[in-house]
């Protein structure tokens, strides 16, 4: 669990719930975890802040390392902007190239900054309650990534080989079915 900032110890609860004793989350704010990590998450926050410490720690270079050797990862939000290959009109970082997705950041307007919203989602027999924070919309994706889940023409849930991208909060609901998705693929 990577753990400079923003939603993190949600992140965790909800983790420790889904492994249900099978597993434990580590949070991670310094080099020389994630090469021993079955799986890595990155939460929602500020993605500028989130990126310049993983560039300062290093930590950013062994989680594209571990991605790159097949290590599931699942990004949601801010963490999703951080992990995508592009950032539409955004300069202050550059993405770490994860997952073959182009995102525009704070999306979805001022008014309706944050909402909720009932997602229909591919494998999932029932409606999933997603709650979206300032949220990113991903506009653009690579045809080996297939949308899970989309509000209109934008995707809001996707999946690489080994790598989820979520633009909501799924720490925030009662509802773990994204994290059990993320459990298998470890
Ligand atoms: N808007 C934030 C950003 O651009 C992301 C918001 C979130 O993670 N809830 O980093």
């Amino acid at each position: 669990m990577v753990a400079f900032q923003g939603d993190v110890s949600e992140h965790v609860l909800a983790m420790e719930r889904a492994l249900g004793g099978g597993g434990s989350a580590v949070e991670v704010r310094r080099a020389g975890i994630v090469p021993r990590c079955n799986g890595i998450v990155l939460p929602g926050g500020e993605s500028t802040t989130i990126a310049k410490h993983l560039a300062r720690t290093g930590v950013g270079d062994e989680i594209r390392a571990a991605a790159r050797s097949g290590v599931p990862l699942m990004a949601t939000c801010a963490g999703l902007i951080v992990i995508s290959q592009e950032i539409v009109e955004e300069t202050r970082f550059l993405p770490l190239g994860l997952l073959d997705v182009r995102v525009v950041r704070n999306a979805f307007g001022s008014q309706s900054e944050s909402f909720e919203a009932n997602l229909q989602v591919e494998g999932f027999n029932s409606p999933y309650r997603a709650v979206f924070i300032r949220a990113p919309a991903i506009v653009g994706w690579d045809a080996e990534v297939d949308v899970l889940s989309r509000i209109e023409e934008i995707a809001v849930a996707v999946r690489g080989e080994n790598v989820m991208g979520l633009a909501f909060h799924p720490e925030l609901t009662g509802d773990l079915r994204f994290h059990e998705i993320f459990l298998d693929m470890i």
